[in-house]
C-alpha cells in the first residue's frame, strides 16, 4: 500500500517525537521463602529511581533489623480487618500463618505517576494481582535447589526453626506455580539474577504499548 497515512513520507518533521515518556506498571515477584525477592527488591530500588516498592501491610511480628513502614507496616489483626472491609487493599492473602495486603491506593497512584511499582507477593497475591491488573508484569524468583533455599534461610538467620521448616514444607506448592508468571528468573548467582530482572524491566520499559511522545 502507498500514500496511506502511516507513510512516513506523509508526516511531517515536526510531528516526529525524538522523546518519550515511559508509562508505569505494576512489577510482581514471587517465589519461596529465601529465592532472593526481598534481595532482588533491595538492587532493583536501588539502582532504579524509577522503580518504587509497594510496603504491604502485615500481621507478621516484625523480625530484628526490620523498621516499621520500610520492608512492612506492621498491623494488628484488627487494624488489617478495618482495612480490608474498607476495601483499601488491591489483594490479601494469608501465608505461612499470618496476613499480608497490598495496599491499592499507594500501587495506583504510583503507576498512573509512571512509576514501576514492584510487589514482593505470594503466588496467592500474583494470582490476584493479575486478574485485577491485567497490565501487570510478573517474574517468579526461582532457588537453584531446595537445599539452596535451607541454606539461604539459616544464613538469613531471621526465623526460628519451626518457622523456617513451615515454609520450605511450603515451598514445593509455591514452586508449581511458576508456569502462572511472564517471566523465570533464577536467582543462582545474585550477580546475574539482578542482570536477569534488569533486562525484564528494560524490556517491559520499551514497550510501544506503554511510551508516549513528550510533551
Ligand atoms: P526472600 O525475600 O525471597 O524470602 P531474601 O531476599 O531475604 O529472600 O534472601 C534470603 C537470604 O538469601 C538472604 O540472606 C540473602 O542475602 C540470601 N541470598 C539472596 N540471593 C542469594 C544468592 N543468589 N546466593 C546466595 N544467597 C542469596
Ligand atoms: P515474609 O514474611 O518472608 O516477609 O513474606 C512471606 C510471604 O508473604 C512471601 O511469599 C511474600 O512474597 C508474601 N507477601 C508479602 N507481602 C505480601 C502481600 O502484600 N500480599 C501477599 N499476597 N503476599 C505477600
Amino acid at each position: 500500500m502507498h500514500g496511506t497515512e502511516s507513510s512516513p513520507r506523509s508526516a511531517p518533521a515536526d510531528a516526529i517525537p525524538f522523546a518519550f515518556e515511559p508509562g508505569g506498571f505494576l512489577l510482581v515477584l514471587s517465589g519461596p521463602s529465601g529465592a532472593g525477592k526481598g534481595t532482588l527488591v533491595d538492587h532493583l530500588v536501588a539502582s532504579r529511581r524509577d522503580c518504587v516498592f509497594s510496603i504491604s501491610a502485615t500481621t507478621r511480628p516484625r523480625r530484628p533489623g526490620e523498621v516499621d513502614g520500610v520492608q512492612y507496616e506492621f498491623v494488628s489483626r484488627e487494624e488489617f480487618e478495618r482495612r480490608r472491609s474498607a476495601g483499601l487493599f488491591l489483594e490479601w492473602a494469608e501465608v505461612h500463618d499470618h496476613l499480608y495486603a497490598t495496599p491499592a491506593r499507594f500501587v495506583d497512584d504510583g503507576v498512573r505517576a509512571g512509576k514501576i511499582v514492584v510487589l514482593d507477593v505470594d503466588v496467592q497475591g500474583g494470582a490476584s494481582v493479575r486478574r485485577a491488573r491485567t497490565d501487570a508484569v510478573s517474574a517468579f524468583i526461582y532457588p537453584p535447589s531446595i537445599d539452596a533455599l535451607r541454606q539461604r534461610l539459616l544464613t538469613r538467620n531471621t526465623d526460628a526453626p519451626d518457622v523456617v521448616e513451615l515454609r520450605l514444607r511450603n515451598a514445593p506448592g509455591e514452586l508449581a506455580q511458576w508456569r502462572e508468571y511472564d517471566y523465570l528468573v533464577m536467582n543462582d548467582d545474585l550477580g546475574l539474577a539482578v542482570a536477569r530482572l534488569e533486562a525484564i524491566v528494560d524490556a517491559e520499559r520499551a514497550r510501544v504499548k506503554r511510551l508516549r511522545p513528550a510533551r
